[in-house]
């Protein structure tokens, strides 16, 4: 197949959240666990059905949090998701009790960076995906921060109370060793993976500030890959918006001055009026 332009930048910077997941054992039926009973769940549809709420309301994802995993680091660096009840996304596991807690952990901003290539000249071929989690060490000590701030909430009292016993990891881990060896073994892609078309306007770059593949004339990118690096929280809202974004760039026929070797004053992309 013949090449059409060659970006050195595609395929480049790919990043993603790596999470972790602490489950927990409880005492009794204190989750959602309880509605994988099939009464639980016909008294949980009708209340539902009749009132709008209760369970079936739920985004189980309850509780969320924004910390710190590196106090040099002037944002919080940490995401915390809390979820009551174990087993409750694909690869996670079950309490054994059948009653359990989750409480997910992701690093927000990885310095790691992975790779998307071409498997062959063959378009409809998968690509070769190497996300290259962990790759520098800095993201595995973070998460091993983050499970030990997760491990340290989960003893308090409020909490405890409920708990019998940590079940994945099984233990308190005590050192840094041992929670980095965890990260290692256990961590998992958050599914947010972004950044392989990066926008910028250097020659690694992909598409410019106005999502213009750069030397592709017609041509725009307006997902998850444009993205220099990742956001600090979840890709969803964010890519709506990138999307929101690329429409008003289209319909105001925007185009940026900026060439892959020129700088750009992003400033200029803020307001809404764009020139063409
Ligand atoms: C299981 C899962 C759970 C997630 N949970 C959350 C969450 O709770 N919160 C959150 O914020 N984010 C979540 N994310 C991440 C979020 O969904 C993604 O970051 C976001 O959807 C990415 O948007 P995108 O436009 O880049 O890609 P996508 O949403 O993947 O859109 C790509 C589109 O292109 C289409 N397409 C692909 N190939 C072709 C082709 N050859 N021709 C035409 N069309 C094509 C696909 O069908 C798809 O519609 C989750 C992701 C996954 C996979």
């Amino acid at each position: 197949m013949k090449v059409v332009h060659d970006l050195r930048g595609v395929g480049e910077n790919l990043q993603d959240h790596m999470d972790m997941f602490l489950i927990y054992d409880l005492t009794g039926p204190h989750s959602y666990d309880k509605y994988k009973k099939l009464h639980n769940q016909a008294l949980a549809g009708l209340e539902y059905a009749l009132f709008r709420s209760g369970p079936v309301a739920s985004n189980i994802c309850e509780g969320g949090l924004l910390w710190y995993g590196d106090e040099h680091d002037p944002l919080p660096n940490l995401q915390y998701h809390f979820l009551p009840g174990a087993g409750v996304e694909e690869g996670a596991d079950q309490a054994p009790s059948g009653n359990g807690l989750t409480l997910n952990v992701y690093q927000t901003r990885p310095r790691s960076r992975g790779t998307v290539r071409l498997k062959s000249g063959d378009p409809a071929a998968a690509p070769l995906v190497d996300p290259n989690y962990l790759s520098d060490p800095y993201d595995a000590e973070v998460l091993a921060e983050g499970v030990r701030i997760g491990q340290e909430t989960l003893a308090q009292n409020a909490l405890s109370k409920f708990v019998r016993a940590p079940y994945r990891p099984g233990k308190i881990l005590a050192t840094k060793e041992e929670r980095i060896r965890f990260v290692r073994e256990t961590g998992q892609g958050a599914l947010h993976p972004s950044g392989a078309c990066r926008m910028g306007v250097d020659a690694m770059s992909v598409v410019d500030p106005t999502f213009r593949v750069h030397g592709i004339e017609g041509l725009r990118v307006a997902d998850t890959s444009i993205m220099p690096k990742l956001v600090s929280g979840n890709t969803n809202a964010p890519s709506m918006m990138l999307g929101e974004r690329l429409a008003h760039f289209i319909k105001t026929n925007a185009r940026s001055a900026a060439t892959p070797s020129a700088t750009v004053d992003l400033g200029r992309y803020r307001g809404e009026k764009v020139e063409s």
